[in-house]
């Protein structure tokens, strides 16, 4: 079976591998006519993506954008569509969110150095070997150089939590993130709910603050999955969107754009609530 939209796909914006060019052609190979392109804290990618686009005149495109949000110990994402990608006060908040993900480790560097620690960022770097930087490599820095005699003494001392190299993580609420997709003029949806234990109680949350839609038809999901989803979306009165999810980044569980997808005329829905 063919689907013709997908309203959750990334490029090389964020960590995608195709350029917006190259998956907008994709797209059209694949028979898709509505799609949505959200890249994580990003609308970079999708002035390149309107450009290409003029080549595809049977394909329409939603600017979209995902963003992170923290719950408990997990990270929840919402998508935001309709979003205006030359509005600069939008784009100084989508930079600052991207700044936050890799900055944090590199401001506690910056910290120990003023107190006179002389490690690098670049040795910290080397230290992750290319995983997600986090405060151990940064304690393992200190180590190697003498200025702590074990792990546990940087925590103690300095980058533990009110310590005095420590930096905050700044955190947000899915609540606090569907409230600024609204503040922004976009239409708030869910991003695959079943990576929360309870997506219910987080779901009827999140319709008091603007919730417009939650994904349903998501990559892998099957008929079993779609069902329950599609039943909370109904009782809450949401719109069951979705998408691939796609990234080309070729992993076992990937799946190419037009193998999943809402129905047509949810799509159509969405497609309406934005500017005409
Ligand atoms: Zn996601
Ligand atoms: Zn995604």
């Amino acid at each position: 079976m063919s689907f013709t939209v997908d309203l959750h796909l990334h490029t090389t914006a964020s960590d995608g591998t195709r350029t917006p060019k190259e998956l907008v052609k994709l797209l059209s190979q694949n028979g898709l006519k509505l799609v949505a392109i959200t890249d994580h804290d990003s609308l970079e990618g999708i002035p390149e993506a309107k450009r290409e686009l003029a080549y595809h005149p049977d394909m329409t495109l939603i600017p979209g954008v995902e963003i992170s949000a923290d719950m408990d110990e997990s990270e929840v994402h919402v998508l935001g569509y309709h979003l205006n990608e030359d509005d600069a006060e939008l784009q100084k908040v989508l930079a600052h969110f991207r700044k936050g993900r890799e900055g944090r480790g590199e401001q506690m560097v910056q910290k120990l150095n003023e107190m006179g620690i002389a490690i690098t960022w670049e040795r910290v770097v080397d230290l992750a070997q290319g995983g997600a930087i986090a405060r151990p490599h940064v304690a393992r820095a200190m180590l190697e150089k003498g200025y702590i005699t074990e792990l546990k003494e940087a925590f103690d001392k300095y980058i533990g939590r009110g310590g005095p190299a420590y930096v905050r993580r700044e955190k947000m609420s899915p609540e606090e993130s569907v409230e600024l997709i609204r503040k922004f003029g976009g239409i708030p949806v869910l991003a695959h709910p079943t990576y929360t234990k309870d997506p219910e109680s987080l779901v009827a949350s999140l319709v008091t603050k603007g919730l417009a839609g939650m994904e349903v038809y998501y990559k892998n999901y099957n008929e079993e999955t779609v069902q329950s989803l599609l039943a909370i979306s109904q009782r809450h009165g949401l719109l069951a969107l979705g998408g691939s999810d796609y990234h080309a980044n070729y992993e076992g569980d990937e799946v190419e754009p037009g193998l999943v997808g809402p129905p047509v005329e949810n799509g159509q829905r969405l497609l309406e609530m934005g500017p005409r």
